[in-house]
């Protein structure tokens, strides 16, 4: 399952070279679509994607939908357990995952936010982050949709990808 083709979450890849590969459809397009300097403008590393991606690759359209907490969702095993959630904004067809681990629900963000900080305060990447952003207005929307979730459900742990203080929360609860 992968949140989003960015060169720093797609390290794995080429080490599980039989497994099938879950993202959003219009991500793995992105990344698929770039070359070169362009590429690495996006913060895509063509040479780490597996060259025969588009074959194994599961898009998360495919899946039944099991929309959540008013988020468009996708029902990744078929007993709601697994579900991957549209998170928009940072990258084309970029994904959380929402899970229960240890009796706890959790829901990894990926780089919908960087910190627990920024959707808790509701405080924004800044500018200087922007170019990095697909769609700044969408990626503030989303941060406001986190905001909300975690004011609403305070059992339920929103797991940023680059959050050390998210980390130690996982594992302080495992
Ligand atoms: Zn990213």
């Amino acid at each position: 399952m992968v949140s989003h083709f960015h060169g720093d979450h797609v390290g794995g890849l080429l080490d599980h070279p039989r497994a099938r590969i879950v993202a959003g459809g219009a991500g793995a397009d992105h990344a698929l679509s770039l070359r070169g300097l362009t590429a690495t403008r996006h913060a895509i590393l063509p040479a780490l994607l597996p060259d025969d991606l588009r074959d194994r690759l599961d898009p998360v359209e495919s899946f039944a939908r099991a929309d959540v907490a008013g988020l468009t969702a996708w029902d990744l095993l078929g007993d709601r357990s697994l579900l991957a959630v549209d998170l928009p904004g940072h990258m084309p067809g970029h994904l959380g995952l929402l899970f229960t681990s240890g009796g706890r629900q959790v829901l990894l963000v990926g780089d919908a936010a960087w910190t627990t900080r920024s959707y808790r305060d509701l405080k924004p990447p800044s500018r200087l982050a922007r170019n990095v952003m697909h769609d700044w207005p969408t990626t503030l929307s989303t941060l406001a949709v986190l905001h909300a979730l975690d004011a609403a459900h305070p059992d339920l742990l929103i797991l940023p990808a680059h959050c050390p203080e998210g980390h130690a929360a996982w594992y302080a609860g495992a």
